[in-house]
């Protein structure tokens, strides 16, 4: 456990997006934001693949975005890490639950819980099933609170509004909340820069952090990007990937949506402008407010103010 007594531990963060599509300009937002931060702080960003969930994995996807990545210029200073190579790592903290009390086995289905808001706070199973879920105990007065570098103080009484929450699926696969506190921790990251879309799963994530005696990482939830629609624009379906044409497109979408002010070209070299980015960045400036953005055209993106 860390204390205020503890030295503090070297900037580590990381960048983790999931292999069900091409990155895309959403998703390249967390990806410069994440890399910006690591690097202005002097600190270390890893890439890792959340390809725990196999029944969203688009084959070949992962390969794609870390080309994307790579001919962006947003390498990782490290090994990229692969979530299903790390069975066995997850399995242990599971036990380790399991061992505790804190976690326990399931029966519930989704339509058995529909009636309670589709919340678990007590076990309705109708009947058992041969593949019960594993969840964890979130009792009453579990709150969670923490202070987000961009929104400021955040709180969530757990137990009113998410309840008992799946670590392991009923069809088998490890449940995201698990899998990205353990690998969090276990490569050692010291700052959580993402999309604002995961802010609700935070306070799931220290709880998770606090039952496994981990520490808790500094968060910062950087805006989404939405379409002319209001969608989150990785989820619409003219969500333009950034693996083709001028990596400067795509990286000054990404930059003036993290409410940077535009300066420079980058051509087809984009390392020297990500140095100078690495100068100019002021987290002060990222809104809080989810960004709208048009595509113009296939690879060309424009914000609101770029
Ligand atoms: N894999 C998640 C996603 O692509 C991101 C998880 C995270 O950054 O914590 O949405």
């Amino acid at each position: 456990m860390l204390d205020d007594t503890s030295p503090p531990r070297p900037y580590r963060g990381r960048f983790a997006p999931s292999p069900t599509g091409p990155l895309h300009a959403g998703s390249l937002v967390a990806a410069l934001g994440s890399w910006l931060m690591a690097h202005q702080a002097g600190g270390r960003w890893l890439i890792r693949i959340e390809d725990v969930d196999r029944t969203r994995e688009i084959a070949g996807a992962a390969d794609d975005q870390l080309s994307a990545l790579h001919r962006l210029g947003l390498r990782s200073d490290g090994p990229v890490v692969r979530q299903s190579a790390r069975d066995d790592l997850y399995a242990a903290a599971l036990e380790r639950l399991l061992a505790t009390g804190d976690a326990f086995v399931c029966h519930c289905s989704r339509r058995d819980l529909a009636a309670h808001g589709g919340l678990h706070r007590a076990c309705v199973a109708q009947a058992h099933r041969p593949d019960p879920s594993i969840r964890l105990r979130v009792p009453p007065g579990t709150r969670v609170a923490f202070v987000d570098r961009i929104h400021g103080r955040i709180e969530q009484d757990l137990h009113a509004e998410v309840g008992d929450f799946v670590l392991r699926r009923a069809d088998g696969f490890w449940a995201y909340q698990l899998a990205v506190v353990v690998d969090d921790a276990d490569q050692a990251i010291t700052d959580i820069v993402r999309g604002t879309d995961l802010i609700d799963s935070t306070p799931r994530q220290i709880l998770l952090q606090q039952r496994l005696g981990l520490p808790t990482p500094t968060y910062a939830h950087l805006p989404l990007v939405l379409d002319a629609d209001g969608r989150k624009l990785s989820k619409s379906l003219d969500a333009l990937p950034v693996a083709t044409g001028d990596p400067y497109d795509a990286l000054a979408f990404a930059w003036a949506a993290l409410g940077q002010t535009a300066f420079g070209q980058a051509g087809d070299r984009p390392l020297p402008w990500l140095a100078q980015a690495v100068e100019r960045f002021d987290t002060d400036r990222i809104p809080r407010a989810p960004r709208p953005a048009l595509a113009a055209s296939h690879n060309a993106f424009v914000a609101d103010d770029a």
